[in-house]
This record gives C-alpha cells, sequence and structure tokens, in this order.
C-alpha cells in the first residue's frame, strides 16, 4: 500500500479529458469570448480548451496554495493581480483540478470584481467533491476519494519533492541515510504506488544535487540527504 496515494496521469489522458469537457461546456450552450488559465496547473487544459471551443482569446492570472506536491498551504494567494477590461466578454476560468477549491474561486471572485466581465464560469477537468469547498461550473471527472494526481507537466517537480519527503521521512522512522540508485527507485515505487520512468529519476536527483538537498559519493554510489 503507497504512502501517499498517487495516479500517473499521461498526455493522452488530458487531451481526452478536456475534449470531454469541451464538449459539456458546448452542450450547456456557454461560449466564451476569453479563456483564463489559473498558473500553472491550468495553463494545459486551457490551451486545450481553446482549441476544442475554438477560442482565439487566451490570459492568465497565477495562485499559489499547494508549494510542495501533496502539501496544501494554509491560504491561496493570486501571485500577480493585474486589472484587465474585459467588459462585454464571457470568460471560462480554467484549471486542472479543484481539491480544496480555494485557487479557482480566488481566481473567480478576482475576475468578477476587477474585469467587469459579461458572464464568468469555472471549468476544471477534475473535481474532488468530498473535500472541495466550490464546485466548479464545469468539470469532466467526479473525484470521490482524494488521491494526488501526477499530472505530466509536473512530472520533474513531484519527482524530486516525493524523494526528499521519502529520505527525509526514512531517515526520521529508521536512521537511513545513504541511498543508491535502486533504492530510490524502489523506494519511490513502494512509496507513491507510480512509476515515472529511469530520464525522471535521473532528472530529479540532478535537481537535488543542485539544490545543494543532496550528496552524491562517487566511491559508495550513494546519494546522502543534506541535512541529515
Ligand atoms: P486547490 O486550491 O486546493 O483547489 O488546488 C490548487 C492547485 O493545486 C490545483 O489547481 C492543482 O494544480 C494543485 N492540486 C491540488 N490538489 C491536487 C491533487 N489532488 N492532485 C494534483 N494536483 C493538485
Amino acid at each position: 500500500m503507497p504512502r501517499v496515494r498517487t495516479k500517473l496521469v499521461s498526455w493522452d489522458e488530458i487531451v481526452d479529458w478536456s475534449m470531454h469537457l469541451a464538449d459539456i461546456i458546448k452542450r450547456d450552450g456557454y461560449r466564451p469570448d476569453l479563456i483564463v488559465a489559473v498558473a500553472r496547473g491550468g495553463y494545459v487544459p486551457a490551451r486545450l480548451l481553446c482549441d476544442f471551443l475554438s477560442v482565439e482569446n487566451l490570459a492568465s492570472v497565477q495562485s499559489q496554495h499547494w508549494t510542495e506536491a501533496a502539501k496544501v498551504e494554509e491560504k491561496a494567494i493570486l501571485k500577480f493581480s493585474y486589472r484587465l477590461n474585459a467588459s462585454g466578454l464571457n470568460i471560462l476560468v480554467v484549471d486542472d483540478i479543484v481539491d480544496t477549491g480555494d485557487t479557482l474561486k480566488l481566481a473567480r471572485d478576482h475576475i468578477e470584481a476587477n474585469w467587469s466581465p459579461k458572464t464568468v464560469k469555472t471549468a476544471a477537468l477534475q473535481w474532488i467533491s468530498p473535500v472541495a469547498k466550490f464546485k466548479p461550473d464545469y468539470y469532466y471527472l467526479e473525484v470521490k476519494e482524494w488521491i494526488w494526481f501526477q499530472y505530466p507537466w509536473t512530472r520533474l517537480e513531484d519527482t524530486y519533492q516525493f524523494i526528499k519527503r521519502m529520505m527525509s521521512e526514512a531517515y526520521k522512522e529508521m536512521g537511513k541515510s545513504e541511498w543508491t540508485n535502486e533504492e530510490v527507485v524502489k523506494g519511490f515505487n513502494e512509496w507513491y504506488g507510480i512509476d515515472v520512468g529511469e530520464t525522471y529519476y535521473r532528472r530529479a536527483l540532478d535537481v537535488l544535487l543542485e539544490k545543494g538537498v543532496i550528496t552524491y559519493d562517487p566511491s559508495r554510489k550513494t546519494y546522502k540527504l543534506v541535512a541529515t
């Protein structure tokens, strides 16, 4: 049983889910003039919705809530809040997933209050219904049990954060401080129940080395957490 329930999402699934989401929006008769991607998770779905709904106008607002994979920060904030004159425009605000719902709600409220749009609706590929405080106007998949979705656009970021967490918890729990490459991969598979592939493990370890989070001992061929 993995420690963090995680599902690896493929690019093909993202295209498929975005296509279905576009169909739901079309069937409802909503015709957005402008799509607003909530950065960073909403970028790819928003771009695909532009394609599938024939929308030329794409803007973005950035919010920060989950600074680390599968670890929520207390409060969602808008990082760069600017004003835009969207009078007369029907806006669709798009994110990848509605988890607590704070992010999409914050973006929607900001746009409604500051951009003078004609209408604003919200859309997400997924909606985690038991935990979300906010239900998007449109969603494709309802998720009934919380799980971390490992989207293709955060694969490297999630992988290095997960490896770092695994190493630091293993140290706290059993004093394990040295890891061979094979142990990292095996541990990752067990802890998260997914396999992101050799390229991502290698790059994730490189990022952790660059950031000074781990060191490498070439004679022992092992990685070590710097704090330990
Ligand atoms: P929230 O404000 O909790 O609705 O979520 C903010 C953002 O964090 C989402 O737009 C995603 O990019 C990311 N996120 C939150 N929960 C998850 C999850 N369970 N799986 C993957 N990404 C998530």
